[in-house]
């Protein structure tokens, strides 16, 4: 059995990494869909597409789920998404999302959706350790040691601070 679950993943965090320990338990295969692809250098999106796919390849190399992450860039048509991702990944028989939207499009279009359990979401969502990273607060609690290393090889937490400021 094949799954998909998608996120934009900036940053991947102990949130995403440990709901994909949970799916892995059920499924053969993951596709992991790093969505927003062809957003970067913004508060919202601080970081590319190659890089969140090595967020996910390094945090995931100490489990033995295999995974293939895919980009997905946005587009602006919800009625042809489904389509547009099957389009771009390996086949998959079941979703994993707690978006409403995204099940909604897969449940219209015929494919099993599942609601993962969430894993302290007060404490790990990418908006917050963003916040903590412009703030210069303590962020690597909340992400994997991979991502820690990843962001400091690109110098991420230096490009975040510097697109979210102003030019006043
Ligand atoms: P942002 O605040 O930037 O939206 P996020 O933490 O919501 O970041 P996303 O990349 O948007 O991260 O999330 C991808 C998917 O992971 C979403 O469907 C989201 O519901 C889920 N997710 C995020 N945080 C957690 C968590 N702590 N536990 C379980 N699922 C989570
Ligand atoms: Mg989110």
């Amino acid at each position: 059995k094949r799954a998909f679950y998608i996120g934009r993943f900036q940053p991947f965090h102990k949130g995403h990494y440990s709901v994909i320990k949970t799916i892995g338990k059920d499924i053969d295969e993951l596709v992991i869909g790093v969505g927003s692809a062809q957003r970067s250098h913004e508060t919202p999106n601080p970081f590319t597409a190659g890089e969140r796919i090595m967020m996910i390849r390094h945090s995931l190399a100490d489990t033995d789920i295999k995974h293939y992450a895919v980009p997905i860039d946005d587009i602006q048509q919800n009625a042809v998404w489904v389509s547009y991702v099957t389009a771009r990944t390996p086949p998959f028989d079941i979703v994993y999302s707690n978006n409403p939207l995204i099940l909604e499009l897969f449940e219209e279009a015929g494919i099993e959706t599942k609601q993962p359990p969430m894993y302290h979401r007060d404490k790990y969502s990418g908006t917050l350790i963003r916040e903590k990273m412009i703030a210069g607060e303590d962020w690597e609690q909340f992400v994997p040691e991979a991502v820690t290393e990843v962001i400091e090889e690109i110098d991420g937490v230096r490009r975040l601070k510097n697109v979210s400021g102003s030019d006043q």
